[in-house]
């Protein structure tokens, strides 16, 4: 039985979409082709026109072709913080159908050195603040080339905030002189290009799924292509739309609402590297944004602001996200500071963004939405496996033109994570939900072990397997603990060892931690206690904790 509603679908959209059978690079040439000098991207007070952007993009896949001998389907690791060489780098990987391994910038050279061996990854783009992180990788790991992107070019000194990085950490490798627009592919890639290739695998995000074991998502360019082109339908991205972007392009909200949708209707991104809630104000008014897709944190921040009234925002006409839950009362907020409804989506790395969107003309609050185009979505029990009705919580579980190919080279959790249902396989996303009468589905609970901090996954075996290298500790459970700016944050509870009882602090704890993991992931509680509640084999009840 599909219970998918219709009842509250948009009048103005059709209920099945075709996905073209064109490549995400392809967007980005029809683009430049009829919009040549119309603004791509604003960034920092300098902008890059559509030609431009495609004519780095060629010359930098150019290089990456002729110089290090970058092949078809070659994984390519990205680590840059937003700039618009990230689209440049994206779109270059892409254009030789290589495959892009966006990373987090937060991650750590341990963090790194997984994601290297885990894809055999030989070359990595990476900005130039990050260098330092990623060199240490040519000695022990398959890495070899190290291209440094570097930012001063695109910007403007004088309108940089928060500390950017402008200072160039080593001369970056440059791209060789003989290399143009119009020669920088050899002649039979150009030949070769457009055979039909969205099949090819173009992208492979990372998420510890519901193992908390990281994985790479393969999704090649049709998944892409199925959410760029529905999410850009759902939230009405047309040419003249202007979006602002502040989610971070590694994460993929961020990369297909906030850029690749934008790219495909040759709108203009008006691009930040940090997050700042005047400066996105102050960006919003004078160039008139009319779509900001955020995190909850970011909006919960961007409304508190005492000087908000100071600023014209009368040009905002959707502002939505995804990636975790808007509390019903900041969406409230933003309708009486602002008159726009909040349009949340929900989704995974696994579904390279939406599953679901609230219908633009009939959102709910703090709700997921209801299945996107061509999505199917159920609710069944988690012990028997059987569809749920109405109001009943179970595992969500999702069939789309967006769900991934499945997580590289993992077998075992390519079965673990797939049941079939009425003869069509489901990726199960390991989050409680529930539907209600209408069709809209609700966030209940999660059946995997993630604390979602500000839209940042940080899964507890990690920070407990770090925390039990410290010697005072004797034993580590960690838990999502509610937090007021970040949604939830992460706490730990600590049973020491006799002998550091009494000479050791929490905080000693805290610091030690900060310093072993990415700044997102590291416990901002931690609680001493004696005794854990178990199971009678022993095991820890860590939500009999995490509810204490
Ligand atoms: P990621 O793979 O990092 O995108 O994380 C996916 C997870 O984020 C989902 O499994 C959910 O637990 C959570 N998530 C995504 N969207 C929402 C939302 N609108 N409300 C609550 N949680 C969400």
């Amino acid at each position: 039985m599909n219970t998918n509603h219709f009842e509250f679908w948009p009048s103005s959209l059709s209920k099945s979409l075709t996905v073209p059978q064109t490549t995400i690079y392809d967007n980005l040439v029809i683009s430049a082709k009829r919009y040549p000098d119309k603004t791509s991207i604003y960034y920092y007070g300098k902008s890059i026109t559509y030609k431009q952007l495609l004519e780095e993009v060629e010359i930098l896949a150019g290089y990456l072709e002729k110089s290090l001998g970058i092949e078809k389907q070659d994984r390519i690791l990205l680590l840059m913080q937003n700039s618009p060489q990230y689209l440049i780098s994206f779109f270059a990987i892409l254009r030789l159908r290589a495959i892009v391994i966006p990373i987090n910038p937060m991650s750590t050279t341990k963090d790194i050195a997984f994601y290297v061996n885990d894809c055999e990854i030989k070359h990595a783009l990476v900005g130039q603040e990050l260098y330092d992180k990623v060199k240490p990788l040519k000695k022990d790991t398959t890495l070899k080339n190290i291209i440094v992107a570097t930012y001063s070019e695109y910007i403007d000194k004088n309108k940089v905030t928060n500390n950017f990085p402008t200072e160039v950490i080593e001369k970056p490798q440059p791209l060789s002189e003989d290399i143009s627009w119009s020669n920088a592919l050899s002649e039979a890639y150009q030949a070769d290009y457009y055979n039909g290739l969205n099949d090819d695998i173009a992208v492979i995000p990372y998420t510890s799924g519901t193992t908390g074991i990281p994985k790479g998502c393969v999704h090649p360019n049709n998944t892409l292509q199925a959410n760029t082109v529905g999410g850009a339908l759902w939230l009405n991205v047309t040419a003249d739309t202007v979006t602002l972007l502040t989610l971070p392009l590694f994460h993929v909200t961020g990369l297909i609402h906030s850029a690749l949708a934008p790219i495909l209707s040759g709108s203009t991104i008006v691009m930040m590297t940090r997050w700042d809630r005047d400066y996105a104000a102050e960006m919003m008014e004078e160039y008139g944004c009319s779509h900001w897709i955020n995190i909850s944190t970011m909006l919960i921040d961007f409304l508190s602001n005492p000087k908000l009234d100071n600023y014209d925002l009368s040009s905002l006409r959707t502002i939505g996200g995804g990636g975790a839950p808007l509390p019903a009362a900041v969406g409230e907020q933003l309708y009486e500071r602002i008159g726009l409804r909040y349009i949340e989506g929900y989704g995974l790395s696994e579904t390279i963004s939406h599953t679901h969107f609230n219908p633009p003309n009939r959102p709910k609050l703090q709700c997921l939405g209801i299945p996107s185009f061509d999505v199917d979505a159920r609710i069944i029990d988690l012990v028997t496996g059987n569809e749920l009705g109405i109001n009943e919580e179970g595992e969500l579980i999702v069939n789309g033109p967006q769900v991934f190919s499945g997580y590289y080279n993992r077998d075992e959790e390519n079965k673990e994570s797939h049941v079939e249902l009425d003869g069509k396989l489901f990726f199960r996303t390991g989050d409680i939900a529930k539907m209600d009468e209408e069709g809209y589905f609700f966030l209940v609970d999660r059946l995997k072990r993630m604390i979602n901090a500000s839209g940042f996954k940080v899964w507890p075996t990690e920070i407990e397997s770090i925390l039990y290298k410290h010697p005072a500790v004797q034993q580590a459970c960690v838990v999502s603990a509610p937090d007021v700016k970040r949604g939830e944050t992460v706490k730990a509870f600590i049973i020491l060892k006799d002998d550091f009882i009494g000479k050791i602090t929490e905080n000693e704890i805290m610091e030690w931690s900060r310093n072993q993991i990415a700044a997102y992931k590291y416990p901002r509680i931690i609680e001493f206690t004696k005794t854990f509640p178990t199971t009678t084999s022993g095991k820890i009840l860590w939500r009999k904790l995490q509810n204490s």
